[in-house]
Order: structure tokens, then sequence, then C-alpha cells
């Protein structure tokens, strides 16, 4: 199937239009006609090459909300018509102990990514949603439960379970306080879903100039993380903290403010950090963990929570053609909070 969407060329090059291939129906598929597409940091990070492994031409895209158009011969999920949803993974080996379990984002052979993979049988490069069409193995599509917004939805697939996962590990609701560094499109998602759950939540951003939104995002308070006095009246207050800032940087103001026993999990930057002194882990028994995105099972009922509390992120609708500048801002901070393509803005002579 003829297909078409916007493509990073070079690491160094704006995005633009690229024409392509999806591949034929196999018995089990279900090909889509995408509607939204969530801009995640991911993508930025993999346009620009930052983590040294991209391959051109790529189309980036992760947070998929589309219209089944066509279902396989074997497919028993999904019908023509019905509103689907697929994240930053499109197949694994289901069949090791961790594909058994649900977890397929740690499948023992790597899950295929929805871009910069490789297609499972044929080795060809995967491209993801900034596209018109999509065409993925019906095990890894998601419901869009009836009555959630479809243009507000995209970014759970992967803002939302990115966060959801490790809150759910770690046990967040009633009781536990939770802290969230950075505010982005990640960060305020780990505040929606923290609040959603019932616990006690704290932004940490460099400054206070979110401090508005963190609370309308129904967070308890913000923190800022340069005002070492009061980092210092924080200290040992956090059950779990989750760590969404996309760069290098130091945990040295962050660990002191875990409660004994409590885990920092990473979910942002992918690579080194800055050196760290073991002094707060010893003596605080306190944990530092990662976590990446969440399995098929646990995504479905993110989704469901979702719809069930009406918890959606705040999203700015974008045009195709508006990607670059997105990217710009993104870049910046300067999201509120995060950019959705609304893929009909995607011209057929693009
Ligand atoms: P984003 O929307 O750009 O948000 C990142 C936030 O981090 C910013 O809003 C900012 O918050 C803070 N920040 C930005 N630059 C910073 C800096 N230099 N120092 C300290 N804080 C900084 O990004 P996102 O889409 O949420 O993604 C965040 C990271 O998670 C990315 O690296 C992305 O690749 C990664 N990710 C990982 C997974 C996974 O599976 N683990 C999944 C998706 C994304 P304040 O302005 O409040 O400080
Ligand atoms: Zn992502």
């Amino acid at each position: 199937m003829q297909t078409h969407g916007y493509a990073a060329y070079s690491k160094d090059t704006p995005l633009a239009p690229y024409r392509f291939e999806r591949r034929a129906l196999r018995p089990n598929d279900v090909a889509m006609e995408i509607l939204y597409c969530g801009v995640c940091h991911s993508d930025l990070h993999t346009a620009r090459n930052d983590w040294g492994k991209s391959q051109y031409p790529i189309v980036p895209g992760h947070e998929i909300v589309g219209r089944v158009t066509r279902v396989g011969a074997g497919v028993t999920r999904y019908k023509v018509g019905d509103h689907v949803a697929v994240g930053c993974m499109v197949d694994s080996c289901m069949e090791c102990d961790l594909c058994q379990r649900g977890e397929e984002q740690l499948c023992r052979k790597g899950c295929t990514g929805t871009y910069g993979g490789r297609d499972r049988i044929t080795q060809e490069p995967t491209q993801g949603g900034y596209s018109k069409h999509l065409v993925v193995r019906e095990e890894f599509c998601l419901r869009v439960p009836e009555g959630l917004d479809l243009a507000r939805a995209a970014p759970l697939l992967c803002a939302g379970i990115t966060t959801w996962s490790p809150l759910r590990t770690w046990q967040a609701g009633p009781g536990s306080r939770v802290a969230v560094i950075g505010l982005g499109g990640l960060g305020h998602m780990a505040v929606k879903l923290a609040v959603g759950l019932g616990a006690d939540v704290t932004v940490l951003s460099r400054s206070k100039d979110k401090e508005a939104d963190a609370l309308a995002l129904g967070a308890h308070r913000l923190l800022v993380s340069a005002d070492a006095e009061a980092m210092r009246a924080a200290s040992s207050s956090f059950d779990l903290i989750i760590d969404t800032v996309p760069v290098r940087h130091s945990l040295k103001p962050y660990l002191p403010l875990l409660e004994i026993d409590g885990t920092l999990v990473l979910v942002g930057q992918i690579g080194p950090l800055d050196e760290l002194s073991t002094v707060p882990l010893l003596f605080g028994r306190r944990r530092i963990a990662g976590s990446p995105i969440g399995g098929i099972r646990e995504t479905q009922e993110m989704l469901d929570f979702c719809a069930e509390r009406n918890i959606l992120p705040d999203c700015e609708m974008i045009r195709m053609e508006q990607i670059n500048e997105a990217f710009e801002r993104m870049e910046k901070a300067d999201v509120r909070y995060r950019f959705v393509i609304d893929m009909a803005s995607l011209a057929d002579s693009d």
C-alpha cells in the first residue's frame, strides 16, 4: 500500500514530505487510516540522532490513533470502522516469559519499535505515525474506549503508558507521595495519572513559570528545583519520584528528597547521567530504577482508566507542516503540554 507522511532525512535537516510503502496485509494485520499522532520528545531525539542509531529517512510518531480500514482474514478483535490506537511497539517474539506475562516492552528478544525498528519477518525498517496509513498486527493494537476524545487520546499511547507503568509498579495511590521531575508531555501525564490514582503529587520544575498549570493539572504543589532551601525542606518527603528530564543531568539534588526505601524512576534520559554519589542511596536505603513504556495489557488498562475518569492530556493541535516549528518549541520546553498532529492536515500532494 502506497502511503505518505513526513520523514527526517538527516540529523540536521527539517522533516519533509516522504512517500513510502506499507506492507501488504498479513492474516493477523489491521490496516488503519491515522487520524491523530502525538509528538513525543523521543521523536525529536530520533530525528536529531541523539541516540546515535537513527537510519534515514525515518518517519517518527508513536502516539497513534486511527480508524480501521481493512483487516486480515485471521483478525478477530477488530473490524472496519473501529477506533484503534498504537503506541511505541508493533511486535515482539510473543513467546518468551515476559511476552507471555504481557510485558512485551521487555521481550527477551527485543520488541519492535513503531519506528526505527525492523519488521521481524521482512527486516524492512518500521516507520511511524507522522503518516496517513499504518499496518500493525492486531495484538499490538489497542482499543480506544467509547467516549474518549479521539484527538486528545493520542498522547496516552506513549506519555500516558510510560508514566502509568511506574506508578503501578511502585503502587502509587492514596497515602503515597509522588514527585514528578519536568512538567512536559510525560510529566503532565504523570501528574494527572498519579492524582487519578489518589496520590499526593508534587511537581519539581526548574522555575515557578508552570506553577499555576501544575495546580490546574491537579498537582498539590510545585517545588522549584533551583531553590536550594525549598529542596532542603522537602528532604525525605517522597515515596516515588518520576524523572522525565530528557537530557543528561545530575540526580544529586533529587535523591535526598526520597523517603527511606523510596525509589527514583528514570523514564527520560537514555544514556549517561552526571557522576553519582552512593551516599544518599546507602544512608537512606534509597533506590534508582528505570522504566520503559509498558505492556499491551497495561496500556489498555490505562486507556480504560482514563476513559472512566475522563483523564486526558492537555494538547495543542498542529498541522503536519508545523512539525519543525513544534520540534523547536519542544526543545525549549515551550509546549503546554503535548503537540498532536491532526493527520487530516496532511495534504494529498505531500
Ligand atoms: P518534553 O515534553 O520535552 O518534557 C521534558 C520536560 O523536562 C520539560 O518540559 C522540562 O520541564 C524538563 N526539562 C527540559 N529540559 C531540561 C533540562 N535541560 N534540564 C532539566 N529539565 C529539563 O519531553 P517528553 O516528551 O515528556 O519526554 C521526556 C523524556 O522521556 C525524553 O527524553 C523522551 O525521549 C523520554 N521518553 C522515554 C520513554 C520511556 O519509555 N522511558 C517514553 C517516552 C519518552 P520543566 O520546564 O518543568 O523543568
Ligand atoms: Zn514517546
